[in-house]
């Protein structure tokens, strides 16, 4: 079963993947058959060795909301949300994907973790800085410890937007995140979120970014803009293990 791996994550003692099209979709809203889709997740757990069961995952609605977690959800109960935060073991968190960026985020002290899925919308709003404010809030972490991985996601040469966009981006404060060439502009998400990782505290070194882009990989990986709109989803997976 072909999965990527972070080279920071792997250091350290705990189950982490990014999932891609040889895992089949994991995304229950995109009009793909409920059952094998369920024998998807099976197929996935069972390689990663987590339970199925209680693999925590998101109704994703491109917002800047996060949420602690804890066993008393389940694989039956998506949150809505965007990000999903823990410190108990045996609690793999799934973001999923297909063009946004899957974020992994580990406090090697605290041993906290967090899935965070961030697109256009959600860097706009920064849901890295309310995801590492309520990692801070709830587990004390601190963002010297913090590692944050950025999984595959869409290349800034393959993003392109509109005008409106690059308004947005504007108002924001990221219009250094949009390059204009012959009348067309394209957005820099990963940028985006590395300044606000930075911004949070994050070291550079801690900070992985996989060169993987969706589209331009998408014999690979699910792309929504690749695809032209019908597509599956991948996933970015993180767990502490006991
Ligand atoms: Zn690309």
């Amino acid at each position: 079963m072909k999965i990527f791996t972070s080279r920071l994550l792997s250091d350290v003692a705990l189950t982490h993947a990014f999932t891609c099209k040889k895992n089949n979709n994991l995304a229950f809203h995109v009009g793909d058959n409920e059952d094998h889709v369920i024998s998807n997740h099976k197929a996935l757990a069972l390689s990663l060795k987590y339970s199925y069961n209680n693999l925590i995952h998101m109704k994703q609605i491109h917002s800047n909301k996060v949420v602690r977690v804890n066993t008393e959800y389940s694989f039956l109960t998506p949150i809505e949300c965007d990000a999903i935060i823990t410190n108990q073991t045996n609690t793999p968190l799934m973001v999923m994907t297909a063009d946004c960026t899957p974020v992994l985020l580990y406090d090697k002290n605290t041993h906290a973790i967090a899935a965070v899925h961030a697109g256009r919308a959600g860097a706009f709003q920064n849901i890295i800085k309310n995801s590492i404010a309520l990692m801070t809030e709830q587990f004390n972490s601190k963002s010297e410890n913090i590692i944050a991985v950025l999984g595959p996601s869409i290349c800034q040469h393959c993003y392109e937007v509109n005008e409106k966009i690059y308004e947005e981006a504007k108002h924001w404060g990221y219009s250094s995140s949009v390059k204009h060439k012959n009348n067309a502009f394209f957005l820099h998400v990963n940028q985006i979120l590395m300044q606000q990782l930075q911004e949070c505290g994050i070291t550079k070194p801690h900070i992985e970014v996989m060169e993987h882009c969706t589209s331009c990989e998408n014999e690979t990986f699910f792309s929504y803009r690749a695809d032209g709109g019908i597509t599956g989803r991948q996933a970015g997976i993180i767990m502490l293990r006991p």
